[in-house]
């Protein structure tokens, strides 16, 4: 009987305690294997090896200086000039890969003789130094500020955003008004298949959304003078002033201004608007442009991508929003 018992107790061990045992120490294995990978994996992100985009040529317009710069590094000052840091994060990291796939855009497709890369908005992308930077931010929230946009630029390292496996030309602005624009309407052109017209909502929580810029009847006429000797409007005449036609996103396409008709984008930068999303006003002897949004309207809006942030999405899906058909990919895997 006690035999048995030793035999039964043997058999126990060898089917069932051994392999759970032996089973524990695989999982615990596993375990630090995995924690092993997770290390390694850090270590990747922190040490992203860019090979050919691993420093860019960063031209100074006002001094015409070239420095060469880790593109992380110029980044975080790209994205710091480039939207505010009280945005969430998930919107700064947005950010961060769409500055990041404009800047190998650019290098792939030079503007600049000597460099990949000009600080001006204007004409590539805004750069700001860090002491400026820092200065111009509140004492309190300096450290914190720079530190947010150093995590948002760190933690997407590699990342860009691709079409059919090249980098796209990663246009953004500030305020869509509510509706992107294509950017035949803007600069002419054939346009990309991504960017198309995209509604977001929430933008008219943002200060960019509403503005307006009023002149006298005088002050518009000189304006127009400028570039249009023998302007001549009739203002008694409601034809005589008006929008003629519109773009799909609801933008201004043509403006009739008596004997001459103007497209949105010369009215706009005419008469100074933050977009060409407007409407004409007649208020006694005055003229008032009434408009929404903030920028070219085309591409990634900032506050949209803020807005769809603070819904709970991810960077990846805000952009994926504002660029139709794109994937985001590691720059090595191109
Ligand atoms: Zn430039």
């Amino acid at each position: 009987m006690k035999k048995v018992f030793i035999y039964f107790f043997v058999f126990l061990l060898i089917f069932f305690l051994l392999p759970a045992l032996l089973t524990k120490k695989n999982v615990e294995a596993k375990v630090s294997d995995n924690k092993e990978i997770n290390a390694t994996e850090e270590e990747k992100v922190e040490n992203y090896d860019y090979k050919n985009y691993g420093t860019i040529k960063l031209l100074h317009l006002e001094t015409n200086e070239v420095e060469e710069v880790p593109i992380d590094t110029y980044l975080v000052n790209v994205v710091s000039a480039e939207m505010p840091a009280d945005f969430e994060i998930e919107a700064l990291k947005a950010q961060s890969v769409v500055a990041r796939t404009y800047t190998i855009y650019k290098i792939q497709n030079k503007k600049h003789d000597n460099a990949d890369i000009c600080d001006n908005s204007g004409c590539c992308q805004a750069w700001i130094s860090k002491e400026e930077r820092l200065a111009r931010w509140d004492e309190g929230v300096r450290e914190s500020n720079w530190q947010k946009i150093e995590q948002a630029v760190n933690g997407t390292k590699g990342k860009i955003i691709t079409y059919e496996g090249k980098p796209i030309n990663a246009f953004f602005h500030s305020n869509s008004g509510g509706k992107t624009e294509v950017p035949v309407n803007v600069w002419g052109g054939t346009g990309y298949p991504y960017l198309q017209v995209v509604e977001t909502s929430g933008e008219d929580n943002y200060t960019q959304y509403n503005s307006e810029v009023v002149l006298s009847k005088e002050e518009l006429l000189e304006k127009l003078k400028v570039n249009y000797s023998d302007i001549s409007i009739d203002f008694n005449n409601n034809d005589d002033l008006k929008i003629l036609e519109y773009t799909d996103s609801g933008r201004v396409k043509t403006v009739k201004f008596g004997n001459h008709n103007l497209s949105g984008t010369e009215t706009r930068s005419l008469f100074g608007l933050r977009s060409t999303n407007f409407e004409i006003i007649k208020e006694n002897d005055n003229i008032k442009f009434s408009v929404k949004g903030y920028g070219h309207g085309v591409g990634m809006s900032q506050t949209g991508a803020n807005t769809l942030a603070k819904e709970g999405k991810f960077y990846e899906d805000i952009i994926k929003h504002f660029y139709i058909g794109v994937e985001i990919q590691d720059i090595n895997n191109l």
